[in-house]
C-alpha cells in the first residue's frame, strides 16, 4: 500500500486503452488488497499503478451494500446538502478526520469489459465515490480540511509510526 508522501499519490492518473486481461487482473488484485486492509475503496495508484481504476465494497447510510469497480470514471453529478463526516483512507492508516463531502454523487465509466457503468449513491457511499474520484486526480481527502482540523490531521500523520 503506497502511504502519504509517496509520488504516485499526487499525480494523476492515465486513462485505461488496453482493456485485456492485465485489467481483469489489476481489478481483482485491487479487491483483495482492499479487503486485506479492511477499506471500503482502493484507488489503482494507491498500489502503486497509475491508471483510472478504483473499485468499492462500501455501505451507504441506509447500511445498503454497494459492490463495483469502475475503470475511467467520471464525476458526473456531486450535489445536494454537503456532509461533514468521519473519513479516512487506507494511505494514511489510523487517522480520520470531519470532511465536508456532497450527499448525492453519480459517476460514469467502464467496467474492465469494456461495459459502460453508472454508479450513484448517497451518503457515505457518496462520499467513497467522491474520495476514490479524488485519488485518480492526485487527490486526497485531507486537501478537502481546513484549518484545525488539517492542522490536526497534518500532525497526526507526520507523527504516525508509518510516517518517512
Ligand atoms: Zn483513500
Amino acid at each position: 500500500m503506497r502511504l502519504l508522501g509517496d509520488r504516485g499519490l499526487g499525480a494523476p492518473c492515465e486513462e485505461v486503452t488496453d482493456f485485456g486481461p492485465d485489467l481483469a487482473k489489476l481489478v481483482e488484485d485491487m479487491f483483495a488488497t482492499m479487503y486485506a486492509a479492511e477499506g471500503v475503496g482502493l484507488a489503482a495508484n494507491q498500489i502503486g499503478v497509475p491508471l483510472r481504476v478504483f473499485v468499492y465494497d462500501c455501505p451507504d447510510d441506509e447500511d445498503r451494500r454497494h459492490l463495483g469497480h469502475l475503470v475511467n470514471p467520471r464525476l458526473v453529478v456531486a450535489d445536494g446538502v454537503t456532509v461533514r463526516g468521519p473519513e479516512g483512507c487506507l494511505s494514511v492508516p489510523g487517522i480520520e478526520a470531519g470532511t465536508p463531502r456532497f450527499d448525492h454523487a453519480e459517476v460514469e465509466g467502464f467496467t474492465a469489459d469494456g461495459a459502460p457503468v453508472h454508479a450513484r449513491g448517497t451518503g457515505f457511499f457518496a462520499r467513497c465515490l467522491q474520495h476514490e474520484c479524488d485519488h485518480l486526480d492526485g487527490g486526497l481527502y485531507l486537501d478537502h480540511l481546513t484549518g484545525l482540523r488539517r492542522y490536526r490531521a497534518l500532525r497526526a500523520a507526520r507523527r504516525a509510526p508509518w510516517a518517512a
